[in-house]
């Protein structure tokens, strides 16, 4: 195919990486935003214990997966063990709380597939959004944070391919690309597959933490501390890990055919899975196996139209490290 790559780039693999950590030093959140979120999280953690005397919070996402920038919102999951009221019902009863503690744009989204309460704070200026009962979402941004301490290239990738997403606008579940959850295991799956692999697979070791989450065994090696220098046999630079991903996901990956599943570290078929025809809404067009949540693709938000716009993407961002003396500028122009 006339598309395909040639073997070489025009970028200086040590250059590029300079500049491209540049950018990820400049992305990295201050040390004081730490502490605006603990501020935040202690009034929050007040105002719940007064009307949940169980209630206990949980950070997740980014805030606490090490793949947050800075002036990301929060989130935060809020877990009541023995409540019988609905999701919606505990939502709805801690938003009209957090409006009588003077909070600002409380809006309690009841009818999504997670209810939520979003609000923003005044006194931090940090934007929160809050669910209830999700645990699953804080095992998974465990093993995400887990896997960062593995090797640095994880982080520098994952905050480049997030930066990139935001700037060419296909980080929007809501028009049908990807979530930056989506993103981070499509990085981990990329390192999991280089020769010599950069990150190992944490749920195939023998497993130091297991948690159990409604009917979901969730366990994996967790002692990544023993882990640290894994990846060190592979020398390729953040450039060289950058343009592989973008040429990966631009001309290689097989969209038809395959899933990708960081549970396993392999490629899994899409009839295995049983996700070779659309179902409702979901398409399926680019399959990224949930890792614990094994029956979820988090790639069924893109659909026709949005699976084009995503390729189109990985195509220009793969031209441009290909073609480029010095990449970032195009890279990253806002869409
Ligand atoms: P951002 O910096 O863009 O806010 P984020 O890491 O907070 O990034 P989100 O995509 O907002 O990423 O997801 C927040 C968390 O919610 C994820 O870390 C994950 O735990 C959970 N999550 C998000 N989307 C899904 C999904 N489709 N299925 C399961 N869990 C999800
Ligand atoms: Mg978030």
């Amino acid at each position: 195919k006339s598309n395909r790559r040639e073997p070489f780039h025009r970028f200086d693999a040590g250059k590029c990486t300079t500049t491209l950590l540049a950018i990820f030093e400049a992305l990295i959140p201050p040390a004081d935003e730490e502490k605006r979120r603990k501020q935040l999280l202690t009034s929050l953690d007040e105002l719940v214990s007064g009307i949940w005397s169980e209630a206990r919070l949980f950070l997740f996402g980014s805030c606490a997966n090490a793949f947050g920038v800075c002036n990301s919102d929060i989130d935060v999951c809020l877990s009541i063990e023995g409540e019988s009221a609905t999701r919606s019902e505990v939502v709805c009863t801690l938003a009209e709380a957090l409006k009588a503690n003077h909070m600002q744009n409380v809006q309690a989204l009841t009818h999504a597939r997670v209810p939520i309460v979003k609000y923003s704070d005044p006194k931090t200026g940090i934007s929160c959004d809050v669910c209830v009962n999700n645990m699953l979402a804080v095992v998974n941004t465990k093993l995400l944070h887990d896997y960062a301490q593995i090797d640095v290239r994880l982080r520098q990738l994952a905050f480049i391919v997030k930066h990139w997403a935001k700037c060419r606008q296909v980080n929007e579940t809501y028009r049908g690309t990807l979530s930056s959850y989506a993103y981070v295991l499509m990085c981990i799956h990329f390192l999991q597959q280089r020769r010599p692999p950069v990150l190992p697979c944490l749920q195939e070791m023998e497993p130091t933490y297991r948690v159990t989450v409604g009917d979901i065994d969730c366990a994996y090696f967790d002692k990544v501390d023993n882990l640290k220098g894994f990846g060190q046999q592979n020398k390729e630079t953040l450039a060289d890990l950058v343009w592989s991903f973008f040429d990966y996901w631009a001309f290689r990956h097989d969209y038809t055919h395959t899933v990708i599943s960081i549970r396993t570290g392999k490629y899994l078929s899409k009839v295995e899975k049983d996700w070779t025809r659309r179902i409702g809404n979901e398409c399926h067009l680019i399959c990224i196996e949930d890792p614990f949540e094994v029956s979820h693709d988090l790639g069924r938000v893109v659909d026709k139209h949005s699976i084009r716009v995503l390729r189109d993407e990985f195509r220009r961002a793969a031209r441009i490290m290909q073609q480029e003396v010095n990449p970032c500028p195009a890279l990253f122009e806002p869409y």
